[in-house]
């Protein structure tokens, strides 16, 4: 079994100090291949760092809304160089969080449409980050229209609606360990409308593990073998077809 965890960031501290033992972990389990993701300039300097060294590592690099009052306009630009590297397969995660507000919204906003930009001159696909800015997310991405290559929404925690509003744009949807929590019915609903090639899987570690992990501080790429079992579960397959299916649209939306 081959599963990609879409988003993790490796290289927060707790992950990046012991990556060489969490590989052989997610090895172990089935994880082949991760995703690290970048949140501003350091972060997306060592992603490429961490692509060069490690075979099995991939990266997106972007700068994420929370940066969306302190980042340098060079921030933006530098974008575009790091996206010459081979291995960097993705401009992320970029968006808009209206839960936390730790930017002023409309310098999310400012900073979101620079990035898909970014994304569009680039031919790369975006990872979205959206908290409770939905409505206004899907608007930024309408003034697009086809300008944009593929785009993911990161972490969705979403009902059936806003599945299917995506799901028509012909977007797609990355599910993490939430989809395990106990109070998440209506998103273990959403999952089951989702089509296989729609659908990416991810951690976004160190946050949010997994039940029956959910205890462990720091989440790892290894643990994402739990969702692949939660949403195998709820969409009636066994894990070994889920994982080849999601595994195959994984590949084809970053083309590694
Ligand atoms: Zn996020
Ligand atoms: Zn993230």
């Amino acid at each position: 079994m081959k599963l990609i965890d879409s988003h993790s960031h490796l290289t927060y501290e707790g992950l990046i100090d012991n990556l060489d033992e969490i590989l052989k972990q997610c090895a172990d389990v089935g994880v082949s291949d991760c995703i690290a993701i970048g949140t501003d300039s350091d972060e997306n300097n060592k992603v490429v760092e961490l692509v060069e060294k490690y075979e099995h590592i991939y990266g997106a690099v972007g700068i994420h809304p929370h940066n969306a009052s302190t980042y340098k306009p060079e921030d933006i630009e530098r974008l575009a160089d790091f996206a010459k590297y081979k291995k960097i397969v993705a401009i992320g995660e970029i968006g808009l969080d209206f839960y936390y507000n730790f930017s002023h919204q409309a310098e999310q906003e400012q900073l979101f449409v620079k990035s898909l930009q970014t994304a569009a001159d680039c031919k790369l696909p975006a990872i979205i980050h959206s908290r409770n800015a939905f409505e206004r997310t899907v608007e930024i991405l309408n003034d697009f229209g086809d300008a944009l290559p593929k785009i993911v929404f990161h972490c969705f925690s979403g009902d059936n609606k806003q599945a299917e509003i995506l799901l028509e744009k012909g977007f797609y949807l990355s599910f993490t360990g939430v989809i395990t929590f106990k109070n998440a019915e209506a998103l273990r609903q959403a999952a089951k409308i989702v089509p296989l090639n729609r659908m990416l899987i991810e951690t976004d570690c160190p946050y949010l593990s997994p039940e029956p992990m959910r205890k462990q501080k720091i989440n790892t790429p290894a643990l994402l073998i739990y969702t692949a079992k939660k949403i195998a579960e709820i969409k009636n397959m066994p894990l070994e077809e889920f994982a080849e299916e999601i595994t195959k649209t994984t590949r084809s939306v970053f083309s590694i």
